[in-house]
């Protein structure tokens, strides 16, 4: 940990005051009328309904869309985001993710990452945003994409009045409808943004904290099922650390990722494009890697009869992943190589079908060889955890 980091910088009273009192109101003034007046159904349902437009609005909106440029959206969904992401008080689209782009390009570093695990907990979560530290400044360098953006830049610029509008004007609207306007701005404004807020701050403290490392471990980011549920898909943070661009952060099927899940159901409806996604094969080359690691350090520390022959065969093993993945590398090479020659030749189509079906089988086969690698050294794994 660096010794020059300024832990004692100026206080930010905005930030302090505003994340005291929104804090305090769920423990003491949101169940107290709960108690004495009650909140109805509908107080519920739209609790619910603006969490979830917050939620997904930063996931999908200021964090994949915006930080990362995972995917394409239209200008309806674009302004739909920026709405409810100021409505989640997270600061602006460009500020968000400016800081972010910088939290993943020096991720852990105490000078330079914003939000550094490094720094402990209570800092990564919300510490960070309480005092004026040198490593907190805004610096738009790495943002000018954002700043062509005029959704983003109308945002920005009106973010007090929008601020303020969602989290006070339109509850106290809807309370007005419902005939509670005290309730709603309780429930739907104040215990909503508490929850929106932590559930947030989480990724940054917990995910890099607790759960494993599939993917790499060149950082602390980690994946973790349970932040998952909580975070609309963003628990699987040590995935989406090592493939950033990737719109999915859950990326197995199975993963609970309702925000991927979004954003695919809206380009079903051309509302979103050009899904970005890394390569299965790669993925596949980073879990493998991941276990190679996790055998070689298990063999460290074991003593097993014949020690020569597993690191013999796990030498193997490796030898036979390094020629996999540079095959790979230049099939692929060939591949691109081959589409663009038949372009410009106006190959036969027949001819160029065939040489593609050719290359896909072969990739087939190449996947198919990672993926028994990546079960034989789980199973390696699993032995040698028993023998230690
Ligand atoms: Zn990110
Ligand atoms: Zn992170």
């Amino acid at each position: 940990m660096s010794t020059d980091v300024q832990e004692n910088a100026p206080r930010i009273w905005v930030t302090t005051i505003l994340f005291s009192v929104t804090f305090l109101m769920p423990i003491t003034a949101v169940p107290a009328y709960g108690i004495l007046v009650g909140y109805s159904l509908a107080h519920w349902v739209w609790f619910v309904v603006f969490l979830a437009f917050c939620g997904f609005s930063i996931t999908a909106g200021y964090h994949r869309l915006w930080s990362h440029r995972a995917y394409d959206a239209n200008p309806l969904v674009r302004a739909f985001f920026a709405f409810w992401g100021a409505c989640a008080l997270q600061n602006s689209i460009l500020i968000w993710g400016s800081g972010h782009r910088r939290h993943h390009r020096h991720v852990d570093d105490n000078e330079k990452d914003p939000y550094s695990i490094n720094r402990g907990f209570w800092f990564a979560h919300i510490g960070w945003m309480l005092r004026n530290y040198p490593s907190g400044d805004v610096d738009l360098s790495n943002a000018q994409d954002l700043q062509r953006d005029p959704i983003v830049m109308f945002q920005h610029k009106y973010y007090l009045p929008l601020v303020l509008f969602s989290n006070i004007g339109l509850p106290a609207l809807l309370g007005w409808v419902l005939g509670d306007v005290i309730g709603t701005l309780l429930l739907v404004g104040v215990l909503r943004l508490v929850i929106s807020h932590h559930v947030t701050f989480f990724i940054n403290s917990l995910c890099h904290m607790w759960g494993n490392q599939p993917y790499t471990n060149t950082n602390t980011a980690r994946d973790n099922f349970v932040l998952a549920l909580v975070t609309y898909g963003e628990g699987y943070h040590n995935f989406h650390h090592y493939f950033q661009t990737d719109y999915r952060n859950g990326v197995r099927w199975w993963q609970f990722d309702p925000t991927k899940w979004l954003i695919a159901s809206l380009s079903w409806v051309g509302l979103t494009s050009n899904l970005r996604r890394v390569p299965d094969f790669k993925i596949q080359e980073a879990l493998v890697q991941m276990q190679f690691e996790k055998a070689q350090a298990q063999l460290k520390r074991i003593q097993l009869p014949n020690m020569d022959a597993w690191k013999e065969t796990l030498e193997k093993e490796y030898q036979q992943f390094v020629e996999t993945m540079t095959e790979w590398k230049q099939l692929r090479a060939e591949w691109y190589g081959q589409k663009r020659q038949a372009l410009a030749e106006k190959k036969q189509e027949l001819q160029e079908k065939w040489q593609r079906a050719a290359v896909r089988t072969r990739f087939k086969e190449m996947e198919y060889m990672l993926k028994m690698q990546r079960k034989r050294l789980h199973l390696l794994n699993v032995n040698f955890a028993a023998a230690v």
